[in-house]
This record gives structure tokens, C-alpha cells and sequence, in this order.
């Protein structure tokens, strides 16, 4: 019943109504019809009868059975129906309908219903088929006394044929109306059942298609007051869902948009652990592109830790996090979060420099306690040494007052270095302010501090700078970078050697360079001598007074101005020595 069209069940259950709402009735009134029919034919029958048995009974009596028959033969004509005479015996002695020669062979009418309730009741009737006439016929008796026979019974036969010809008419006036019924509510109940399913042929299209994601389709049906709240309340669920969609749509292009523009990696997982959806960071992390999509967590980080992590919190584990080295430089720490829908949020966020400044602290604290423990050591045990008196007194105890001075300024050395190298940090975290400087003065005021010692170990220093050699550069910091220079050149050079120092124009910047005589870096050492404590040769440099710092401070200083620099050893052309280079950007011309 179901995948019957909607009109054909309309037009099934309008027929199943009207049919019996029709047929019954109308067979009820054909029905009384019939039976008021067959009721008046037989009072009729019986008022037949009455005449008949007067009219006979005023004719008798009659001179012998021929003429009783002849005139009961006319009179059955005149009439138009059939009559009988039966003697009390039975035997039929006239008849309308049979010939005065055959009536001795007709039955004995003893038994005829009729005949024997008239004798019985003295009046009777019965409808049914006469052998003679063989046809259906109203029989009406009663007894009659004739001079010639006392006991006949006088019988009158009405045929049914024209009772039934009046049903028949009846009948198919009935029949011809009841057709006409049926075909005019035929086609008014298709034309209904039309006008009621085309409207709902345009709800059922426009539900459709809204649902199939065209939101701006609206209805317009015009129908009755039911079609017309109906199609309001579909336009109005369609701007609901219009409205709601379009809130989600930007709900969820936002909620992408922070997703793909986070700077962690972020991967989806569904509730059987298989990846769901990544943003554009983690591509950049798992190198997995969007084809990582359906795949295993292990399938595409190949590490067996992120899998168990995530098969732990699918499972309904207490949500962990873990640390994934990627590769020697990259370190992720990765956060898993079971999310309502069984699956689970793993977040991968890069702590790569977190880490290497963990690294660089711890091992700076190393640095500075190993540093400054030499030289604590040292001055400790010489001043418990000189505690003795009597060593007090002996001419050693100048030498140990003279280490403890030296290991004391060692120290400050140290701590002074460390103050620079701060203090250039934090100036570089607020960004140098570089004005045009003169670099030939700059390297005067280095050359002025570092002149005794050069005086001592007799180095000659050559001085190529012109003055005024303008850069974008902070005085004190530039100065710095020239006394470092200067100092290590000084300190690592032999007695009695030479130290250059010249700059090149380069267009928009100028190449410093110091050379020295002394023994070179090699090759594996020239990256690594500007990192904080490095040196070649720690016994070396910490005998010249070295702190370990004095190239990092440089570096800090020449990047913070803007420029980059780096040594070479040997130089060009030489077979020993070093020559330290760095550049710094020209001052702007307004500035000179
Ligand atoms: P230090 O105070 O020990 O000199 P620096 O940071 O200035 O520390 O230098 C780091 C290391 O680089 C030094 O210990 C030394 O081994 C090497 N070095 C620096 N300058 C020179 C140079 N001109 N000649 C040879 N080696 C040098």
C-alpha cells in the first residue's frame, strides 16, 4: 500500500466509501420497489379474482361444458388474463388459456398450491411456474358454487412477465443512474485528487530540494488556507536552515582558519585511531601529505611511542604528554586529548629552541663555575697558605700575593666579559640604536687601552684606517668589538710581531679586517671560537688572561649593528696568523 501513488490511494478510499455509501441504499429502495410491485399485483390479483368470480357467477348457470368454457375463454381474453374452473375433484373443467379438446388432459389440479389452500382458507394465492404456460404466474382461488358443479374452485392466473418487465425498466433506470453517479464522481474525484496532489508535488519537490542544499528555494502555494500555513512554515524552516547553515559555515571557515594557522601541528584522529584530518603545519612536521588522511599515527611518524600514546588515550587513558625528537635540531612535544566523539586531538608543538636554551643555560652555568673555580681555587689556597705566619714573613709570600691578584683579576675579568655580554643581549633583545660613528676613532679609543701590553710584547700595530670612516654603529659597542680584537691578536701573537688593521669600502658596507702574526685557528676551531667559553687552547688563553668571551661579546655587538663576522686562518697569501673580518652597513649620507 505504501508504493501506491498518493492519488490512487486518494481515489482508492474515496470508491471504498462511496461504493457501499450508493450500492446499498439504491438496492434497499429496488428492493421495497420490487416488493410494493409484487404486493399491489397480487391485491390486484385478488380484485381480479372477485370480478371475475361475480361476473361468472352472474352468467351461470351455463347450458353444458363447451359453452361455460367458450365463455370463460372470452371472458380470459377480454381480460387479459388466464381463467380456470377446477371441480372439487380436481379436474379441470375450463380454461382460458387451453382448449375445450385438451382438457381432459390436463393434471388434476387437487394438489396446486393454491387450489388447496382456497379449500382450506377459502381464499388463497401463491406466485410460481405453471407447467401448462410454462411460465412464472400470480395465482389467485377461491371456491365458487355453480348450479352444474356446487364445489368448483375459480382460479385466475395473472402473468409476472409484466411485473418483471417494471423491475426491468426500473432496474435499468437504476443501473443508467447509478452509472451516471460513477462517472461524474469519477471525474470529479480524479480532478480533486489532482488539485490536491499538485500542491503536494510542490512541497514534496521544494522539501527536496532544500534538503539536496538549495536554501534559497521558497513555496508559493495558493490553495486554501492549509496549503498557505503550510508553505509559510516550509519558507520559514528554509530560513531557519539558510540562517543556521550559514552560521555554521562561518563558524567553521573560522574555527579553519585558526586551525590552519596555528604554528603547532595538529592531527585528528576518529574513534578507530586512524588520522581524520591534519592542519598545515604538522604537513610541514610529518612531511605526510594530505594522502596521510585514513592512515595509522605509526604509518606516518614511524615512532611506536606517538602510537601507543594515542591507541592509550582512545582507550580512555589518562591523556599524557610526551616528548618526539623528529630529527638531531627538531624536538616536539606532543599533547593528546580524547575528544566526545571517541577520537582524539594530538597537538605537536615545536619546543625545539626551548630546549636549546634549556641546553645553552645549563651549560653556561657549567661554563661560569667551572671558569670562576680555577681561579677561586687558586686564590683559596694561596691565601690559606699565606694564613701561616712564618710563611708570611719568607719572601715567597709576594708570589702568592701576586697569584691571588692575578686569579682575582681573572675573576673580574670573567664577571666584567659576563656584564658585557649581557648588557649587549638585553640591548640587542631592545635593538641597538646605531648612529653614523666614526670607526678610525673608534679603533684610536681600542688601541689607546690595549697600547701597554702591545708596548710589552713590542707588536707593532698598523694602523690603515682613515679617519673619517663613517658607519651605522654604537661608539661604545664598536670600540668594544676593536678591543677585543686588538686584545686577542695582541695576547696570541709572539713578541716582536705585527698587527694590521684595515677597511675596504664594499658600496653599501665596509670590510674591517685584523690581522695578526700569531698562531692561527685551525680550521675545525674557526666556526666555534665565537660561542661563550670557547677556546683553542684553555690553559693557553687562561695563562694570557682570557676569559673565553671576548669573541662571543664581538659577535653579539657586529650582529646587533647589523653586520656579520667570521676569521680566517691562515690568511690569504700567508702560511700563518689570522685575520678576523666583519662588516658594518655605511651611515646615510644626511647624517655624515
Ligand atoms: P679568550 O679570552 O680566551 O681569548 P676569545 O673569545 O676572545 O676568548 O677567543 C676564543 C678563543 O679563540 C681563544 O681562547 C683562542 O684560543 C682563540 N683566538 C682568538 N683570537 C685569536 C687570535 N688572534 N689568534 C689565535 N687564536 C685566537
Amino acid at each position: 500500500m505504501k508504493s501506491i501513488h498518493f492519488r490512487t490511494r486518494l481515489l482508492i478510499a474515496f470508491w471504498l466509501i462511496l461504493i457501499p455509501a450508493v450500492c446499498i441504499p439504491a438496492f434497499y429502495i429496488f428492493k421495497t420497489l420490487e416488493a410494493e410491485i409484487v404486493r399491489e399485483t397480487k391485491t390486484n390479483a385478488f380484485n381480479q379474482l372477485a370480478l371475475t368470480h361475480w361476473m361468472v357467477k352472474q352468467k351461470a348457470p351455463f347450458h353444458g361444458p363447451q359453452p361455460m368454457d367458450q365463455w370463460i375463454t372470452r371472458l380470459g381474453e377480454k381480460l387479459n388474463y388466464r381463467i380456470t374452473l377446477v371441480k372439487s375433484t380436481g379436474r379441470v373443467i375450463a380454461d382460458s388459456a387451453v382448449a375445450f379438446e385438451q382438457l381432459p388432459d390436463m393434471d388434476n389440479h387437487i394438489y396446486r398450491e393454491e387450489i388447496m389452500r382456497a379449500r382450506k382458507e377459502g381464499i388463497a394465492q401463491s406466485i410460481r411456474y405453471s407447467t401448462t404456460l410454462k411460465r412464472k404466474l400470480i395465482y389467485a382461488a377461491k371456491p365458487i358454487m355453480l348450479p352444474e358443479h356446487p364445489e368448483s374452485i375459480i382460479r385466475v392466473a395473472i402473468p409476472m412477465s409484466h411485473i418483471e418487465s417494471q423491475l426491468t425498466f426500473y432496474a435499468n433506470r437504476f443501473w443508467a443512474c447509478l452509472g451516471a453517479i460513477f462517472i461524474l464522481t469519477l471525474v470529479a474525484s480524479v480532478i480533486l485528487a489532482r488539485r490536491l496532489e499538485n500542491p503536494i508535488d510542490q512541497v514534496i519537490q521544494a522539501t527536496k530540494e532544500i534538503g539536496e542544499g538549495n536554501l534559497d528555494k521558497r513555496l508559493e502555494i495558493d490553495r486554501g488556507p492549509e496549503f498557505l500555513q503550510l508553505s509559510t512554515c516550509i519558507n520559514q524552516m528554509a530560513d531557519k536552515i539558510q540562517h543556521n547553515i550559514e552560521k555554521i559555515t562561518e563558524q567553521k571557515q573560522e574555527l579553519e582558519a585558526v586551525f590552519e594557522g596555528m604554528q603547532e601541528g595538529v592531527m585528528l584522529l576518529d574513534k578507530n585511531g586512524r588520522i581524520k584530518s591534519t592542519n598545515r603545519a604538522l604537513t610541514t612536521i610529518a612531511q605526510c601529505v594530505p594522502s596521510c588522511i585514513g592512515y595509522r599515527p605509526m604509518e606516518v611518524f614511524l615512532n611506536p611511542e606517538i602510537q601507543t600514546a594515542c591507541d592509550d588515550v582512545i582507550a580512555g587513558k589518562q591523556p599524557k604528554s610526551l616528548r618526539i625528537p623528529i630529527d638531531e635540531e627538531t624536538i616536539y612535544e606532543v599533547n593528546l586529548v580524547k575528544i566526545p566523539d571517541g577520537g582524539a586531538v594530538v597537538v605537536f608543538h615545536d619546543i625545539s629552541e626551548l630546549v636549546r636554551l634549556e641546553k645553552v643555560r645549563q651549560d653556561f652555568v657549567a661554563n661560569v663555575s667551572h671558569e670562576l673555580r680555577t681561579p677561586l681555587t687558586s686564590i683559596k689556597g694561596y691565601a690559606e697558605t699565606l694564613m701561616d705566619k712564618n710563611l708570611r714573613a719568607s719572601t715567597d709570600a709576594e708570589t702568592f700575593i701576586k697569584t691571588i691578584v692575578k686569579n682575582a683579576n681573572q675573576m673580574a675579568n670573567i664577571v666584567n666579559d659576563l656584564l658585557e655580554l649581557t648588557r649587549q643581549q638585553q640591548k640587542q633583545q631592545e635593538s641597538f640604536e646605531t648612529v653614523p660613528t666614526d670607526a678610525a676613532e673608534c679603533f684610536s679609543n681600542a688601541w689607546e687601552i690595549c697600547l701597554p701590553m702591545a708596548e710589552e710584547k713590542n707588536i707593532h700595530v698598523d694602523n690603515q684606517l682613515a679617519s673619517p670612516l663613517v658607519v651605522s654603529a654604537e661608539a661604545d659597542a664598536l670600540t668594544q668589538v676593536f678591543r677585543n680584537l686588538l686584545d686577542n691578536a695582541i695576547r696570541h701573537s709572539p713578541d716582536h710581531t705585527q698587527v694590521t688593521v684595515s677597511g675596504l669600502d664594499n658600496s653599501d658596507h665596509f670590510l674591517f679586517a685584523l690581522r695578526d702574526e700569531g698562531p692561527g685557528i685551525a680550521q675545525r676551531h674557526q666556526k666555534r671560537v665565537f660561542e661563550r667559553f670557547y677556546r683553542v687552547d684553555k690553559e693557553r688563553s687562561r695563562a694570557s688572561g682570557g676569559t673565553g668571551l671576548g669573541l662571543a661579546i664581538c659577535r653579539h655587538a657586529v650582529r646587533s649593528m647589523g653586520g656579520e663576522i667570521w676569521v680566517q686562518s691562515p690568511p690569504d697569501g700567508r702560511t700563518k696568523g689570522s685575520v678576523f673580518y666583519f662588516t658594518l652597513n655605511k651611515a646615510e649620507r644626511e647624517n655624515p
